[in-house]
């Protein structure tokens, strides 16, 4: 089997004068989920061969054909096909699905030149049948394997590891689709950061504080999820305490409702903080900013204009929403 395909890659020689209808033959091979090149003749199908290390060369034999041995020879003489299997088909009508998958499946296994001269009686082969379709199975069930382990390292590469939110780059990633896509509509953020932070660590320390950083990437979810469902707005950890709301088509008072909802999940979690110097549960400051992305604004500033407004809630007392100023 061809290592580099993952599935059987296929030289199928038709001579121009062959009456094959090609669009039927070819739909035929797609639906079989086959990899295949069509070649005039043999010394066409050894060309291809040197490049694509092919599976097996299928023959659909014609009658009219001047002298079939002859494709036969010359590709069991070159250097390349000569252990390359060769199927042939005895005629046009047999190049149907069922026909096809009884090669695959090894239900016929003929030879023109040593059977008969008569090659409209067999659909011959020099393959081990059963071994094409073991083989074709085995890279079916790899290709199965390697899908699910893409997408599997697809989400790991986009995830947070601790709250399993969307990681920073998918924060920036996301932003700035949004940003292309909202063009001449309103585009919001909510920058989010936990207060006193250290001091709950200091004070219960580091697993606790993971722990802390879960509960409130869940309620910030759940605050979401209220104003937006079945498509919530994307939640991302922004930084180590820090988490960011991407929300498209969103205008600035709508946005800050958004982010008093998301205090008011924090505020439910109630969890104890005895070391903050504002309240005795864990509270949070949030910044909110919208833009409307056009040619003369950019994208940083909404992120500084939100990170402005965060830093802002936090000098004027924590435990609220600011909104950036125009
Ligand atoms: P402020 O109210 O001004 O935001 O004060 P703060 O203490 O929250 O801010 P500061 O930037 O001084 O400290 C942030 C702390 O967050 C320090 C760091 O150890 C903690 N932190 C960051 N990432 C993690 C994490 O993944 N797990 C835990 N447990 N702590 C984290
Ligand atoms: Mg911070
Ligand atoms: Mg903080």
């Amino acid at each position: 089997m061809n290592q580099s395909q993952l599935k059987p890659y296929i030289i199928i020689i038709i001579e121009e004068t062959h009456p094959v209808n090609f669009r039927s033959f070819v739909n035929i091979l797609n639906k079989l989920n086959l990899s295949f090149v069509i070649a005039p003749d043999s010394d066409s199908a050894i060309f291809h061969a040197e490049y694509t290390n092919p599976d097996v060369i299928l023959i659909p034999f014609n009658s009219n054909q001047g002298n079939p041995q002859e494709t036969y020879h010359k590709l069991k003489q070159a250097k390349i096909t000569k252990n390359v299997p060769v199927l042939w088909m005895n005629s046009y009508s047999q190049l149907n699905l069922q026909t096809l998958n009884s090669f695959m499946t090894g239900d016929d296994a003929f030879n023109p030149f040593t059977k008969s001269k008569d090659y409209s009686d067999y659909l011959p082969t020099d393959i081990t049948i059963r071994s094409l379709k073991k083989q074709l199975q085995i890279q079916q069930e790899l290709l199965i394997q390697l899908q699910a382990e893409n997408q599997h390292l697809k989400r790991l590469a986009s995830l947070d590891d601790l709250t399993q939110l969307a990681n920073r780059r998918q924060f920036y990633n996301y932003l700035q689709e949004q940003w292309d896509s909202c063009e001449e509509d309103y585009l919001s953020v909510i920058l989010c950061d936990v207060d006193f932070f250290k001091l709950y660590n200091d004070t219960y320390g580091h697993l606790a504080g993971d722990y802390c950083l879960q509960k409130i990437a869940s309620a910030i979810e759940t605050a979401v999820r209220r104003v937006r469902e079945p498509e919530p707005y994307l939640v991302a950890r922004y930084g180590g305490e820090e988490f960011a709301i991407i929300l498209p088509y969103l205008d600035l008072e709508n946005a800050r409702k958004v982010a008093e909802e998301i205090q008011l999940q924090i505020h439910s979690l109630k969890i104890p903080h005895r070391s903050s110097i504002i309240s005795s549960y864990i509270t949070c400051s949030l910044g909110v900013a919208c833009s409307i992305p056009s040619a003369s604004s950019h994208l940083q500033e909404l992120i500084s204009a939100a990170d402005q407004a965060m830093y802002q809630a936090k000098s004027q007392g924590r435990d609220q929403v600011q909104v950036a100023k125009n």
